[in-house]
């Protein structure tokens, strides 16, 4: 049987988790680039992090006050000659002898011959001495920040696959790393087909209507870091779309086309796609929104997602399939993905797995649960406003009771 033959009864109607797998299994690996730390942020990490030295790299005064010596609190001392200061930011200094302390500042270096910090609000300081406010005990050790008590140089800080936040930005930042290896963005097409589509900025017949798609793929594309995936849009016509699908499929490493992969006369898609010779590898997923979508690979190993056209399959097909698919190819570790409760009951009698847009909320114990927000249609992508995202409600079933968990899938 011809692999191409788009009635290769394999390549119909096949169940969510066959299609993720199918697309799984035909996804290359992308690469990595160096880029300076300010590129990075959001971005999946593709280098094993190493400690450049000992965290903290010095015992660290974590309070403002002064530096003493144990010694002298077990021998009773109670007032001290204060030397100078320790400010944070300079060379360690060192104290006379017994008797003697130097006010520290927190993030300071804690000064030769201290191992205790005394809090500024537990002393009182006059002609040069500093002395214990009446009853108060200091704990030998207490407030420092021992040299190397949170990680030795050369431990392993981040591994590769972490996507950089907040917390690793810091820790790329105290490892010295100026620039550092990331996952590379596949470049990405995203292609709007339609002869009754129009682009903001431009006039509209009252037959016609905006091109939302490819600015909610490349929206949502922007959100996970990936700025610079392109925007076409391109009419319903065969012999423009061979040739310009073509010439997209050959400068881009991943094409998401969106509208005309259906039974319509001008559904033209699949038809030029396999022309191009991209390789079928599944048509139609049993699931609603979105059951056309169509998926396939070039000889030179370029994934091809056409999804349908109405804007909310758009999104839901996107979201569900593409965005992981690009992710894992990229070297992302898979998302954490929320089994969240129904907070109302749904019932879905068609046989196939439905995307149930939802709008997140505490339950009555402040637990999220998920608020059905079913659109109208897959066309009614107003319906979306203040939606979270959709929950996965599984084929085998038809009733949902509240509190029914599901796979929770966010915008
Ligand atoms: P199709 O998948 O081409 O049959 O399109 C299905 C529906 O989605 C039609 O009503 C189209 O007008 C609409 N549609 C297709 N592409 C877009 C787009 N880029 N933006 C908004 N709506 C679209
Ligand atoms: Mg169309």
């Amino acid at each position: 049987m011809n692999d191409n033959d788009p009635t290769h009864a394999e390549a119909f109607r096949i169940d969510v988790g066959e299609a993720e797998r199918l697309i799984a299994a035909n996804m290359p690996q992308y690469g990595c680039v160096s880029v300076p730390l300010a590129e990075a942020t959001g971005q999946i990490l593709r280098q094993r992090i190493i400690a450049e030295r000992d965290q903290p790299p010095f015992d660290r005064a974590t309070m403002d006050g002064i530096a003493v010596a144990a010694a002298d609190l077990g021998n009773g001392v109670r007032t001290f000659e204060i030397d100078g200061i320790q400010a944070a930011g300079e060379a360690v200094k060192a104290v006379k002898g017994a008797g003697h302390c130097l006010e520290v500042m927190t993030g300071a270096v804690m000064p030769t011959g201290t191992d205790t910090v005394v809090p500024v609000e537990r002393i009182s300081v006059a002609d040069g001495v500093a002395a214990f406010e009446d009853g108060y005990a200091a704990e030998p050790g207490q407030f420092i920040h021992g040299c190397a008590s949170d990680h030795s140089q050369d431990d392993v800080l981040l591994e590769p696959g972490e996507r950089i936040g907040g917390p690793e930005m810091a820790i790329l930042t105290a490892a010295g790393q100026a620039n550092v290896e990331i996952a590379r963005w596949p470049k990405v097409a995203i292609v709007s087909t339609g002869d009754e589509l129009v682009d903001v900025g431009e006039a509209l017949a009252d037959f016609q209507i905006r091109s939302s798609n490819d600015r909610a793929l490349q929206a949502t594309l922007e959100r996970y870091g990936c700025a610079h995936s392109k925007r076409t849009w391109l009419p319903d016509d065969p012999q423009k779309l061979l040739r310009q699908v073509g010439a997209l499929h050959a400068d881009n490493d991943v094409l998401v086309l969106s509208g005309g992969v259906s039974m319509g006369r001008y559904d033209y898609v699949p038809g030029i796609l396999q022309e191009l010779g991209v390789k079928l590898i599944f048509h139609k997923i049993l699931q609603r929104p979105g059951l056309p979508m169509w998926f396939g690979i070039s000889a030179d190993n370029k994934p091809v997602f056409a999804l349908p056209g109405n804007p909310v399959s758009t999104l839901v097909c996107f979201v569900r399939y593409v965005l992981p698919a690009i992710g894992s190819a990229m070297g992302a570790p898979p998302a954490t993905r929320l089994r969240l409760p129904l907070a109302e009951a749904v019932d879905f009698e068609p046989d196939l797995c439905w995307f149930l847009p939802v709008a997140l909320k505490p339950g009555t114990d402040g637990t999220p649960c998920a608020e059905p927000r079913p659109t109208n249609t897959s066309g009614d992508f107003i319906g979306l406003r203040g939606t979270d995202g959709f929950l996965a409600l599984p084929r085998a079933e038809s009733h949902f009771p509240v509190a029914y968990k599901a796979d929770f899938y966010s915008w």
